[in-house]
């Protein structure tokens, strides 16, 4: 057999994350059958440690979609948007806009609102497009990962139910890193992964599913199978999956929230990624031609985007930047292409990413910024 050729670099992108050396061994415990009694052992504290983690107490019910964060979402629109009815996609980005693409693909009467790139969802504008278009449901995004933008869930939620409407959550990149407040957030369906702030492998799309949205799903049609929550939802009950779950995956899962609550504390790994993203504000204002690209207040605390200064162009990010520090055993993020891309087109600054999620240490990311700006440095 022959050996790999692998490189362990240290992921600093915003998602897959860097995992430890701990978690990973976790991924050594037996296998186990998954309609077995073994099988409890493992989801009981799973579950409830994801309760614990989202702060949502048995307001809503925790599913584990076998696929990522995008199956997840894909459940929500096929499980909560009926045939006859229209869901708004609000968009800060490429993954606002993913939302509604999933929606459209699935036949569902779609519409979405974008915001520029940076900015976070305004509530007026927002506020005009429910009174004109007056859709069932709505999806946004919490956290948006192509720009380092966070919105204030709670705001958007109570304004979307001020106007009758279902509010369906993305949070993918942010849960496990910040206090959601679920139980007071509004959201009727709220998702996730395992691959980023949880800094596990993918493999797990994860739903959060109010008793409302279960009460709605039961009178929706064409659910499919994977993506109808109200099979997940008996499964879960029972504390399993409704496929075969990745029992490695199960295991890490396992030990890793057990560490999160237990070990490292919720409260902890919260001020960790909110003292991150203040070591990357610190740094990007101490250094000459750089700025945040993300408004102060809507910061997110598991990445942040930074601000070229003018002349930097998407090639030296992507070459020259990236594979120095490639060579320092980084894996860098260069930047949403698309995003650098339309900047680069309209003649604007460009700007890279620095994923702080997980279990990224202040003093990891602080050796990181430091390799980081000798090269930038050298442009
Ligand atoms: C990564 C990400 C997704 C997509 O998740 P997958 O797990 O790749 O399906 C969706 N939304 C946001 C905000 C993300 O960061």
């Amino acid at each position: 057999m022959s050996k790999p050729n692998f490189a362990p670099l240290k992921l600093f992108i915003t998602g897959p994350t860097y995992i430890r050396q701990d978690v990973k061994e976790a991924g050594l415990l037996p296998e186990f059958g998954h309609r077995d009694k073994e099988n409890d052992l493992r989801f009981v504290p799973i579950r409830e440690n994801l309760r614990k983690l989202a702060g949502c107490g048995d307001d809503y019910e925790p599913i584990l979609c076998l696929g990522s964060g995008s199956t997840a979402m894909e459940a929500s629109v096929r499980s909560l948007v009926a045939e006859d009815e229209t869901i708004l996609n609000v968009s800060v980005g490429s993954f606002g806009d993913m939302y509604y693409n999933i929606a459209a693909s699935n036949g569902k009467k779609a519409e979405n609102l974008k915001f520029d790139y940076g900015r976070a969802i305004d509530l007026n504008v927002l506020e005009d497009k429910l009174k004109e278009l007056k859709p069932q449901v709505v999806s946004f995004t919490h956290n948006e990962t192509s720009t380092g933008v966070v919105n204030d869930m709670k705001a958007i939620c109570s304004l979307i139910r001020r106007y009758g409407a279902m509010p369906l959550v993305d949070g993918v990149s942010i849960f496990g890193g910040a206090d959601i407040a679920l139980s007071e957030s509004g959201a009727a369906m709220y998702s996730t992964a395992t691959q980023k702030s949880l800094a596990l492998p993918a493999g797990f799309g994860i739903g959060f599913v109010s008793k409302e949205a279960e009460e709605k799903a039961a009178r929706v049609t064409n659910k499919g199978h994977h993506h109808d929550i109200i099979k997940h939802l008996d499964r879960a009950r029972k504390n399993q999956t409704l496929t075969t779950p990745n029992t490695t995956l199960v295991n890490m899962m396992w030990y890793q929230l057990d560490r999160i609550v237990n070990e490292e504390g919720i409260e902890r790994r919260f001020a960790r990624h909110a003292e991150m993203r203040g070591i990357v504000e610190k740094w990007v204002a101490g250094l000459d031609g750089f700025d945040m690209f993300a408004p102060e207040g809507y910061r997110s605390p598991t990445m942040s985007t930074v601000l070229c200064p003018e002349g930097v162009t998407a090639a030296q990010l992507k070459g020259t930047v990236k594979e120095a520090m490639r060579g320092h055993g980084y894996l860098m993020d260069p930047g949403y292409m698309k995003l650098n891309n339309q900047l680069e087109e309209a003649g604007r600054r460009l700007v890279f990413r620095v994923g702080h999620m997980g279990d990224i240490t202040p003093d990891m990311l602080t050796e990181y910024l430091g390799t980081l700006e000798a090269e930038l440095k050298k442009l």
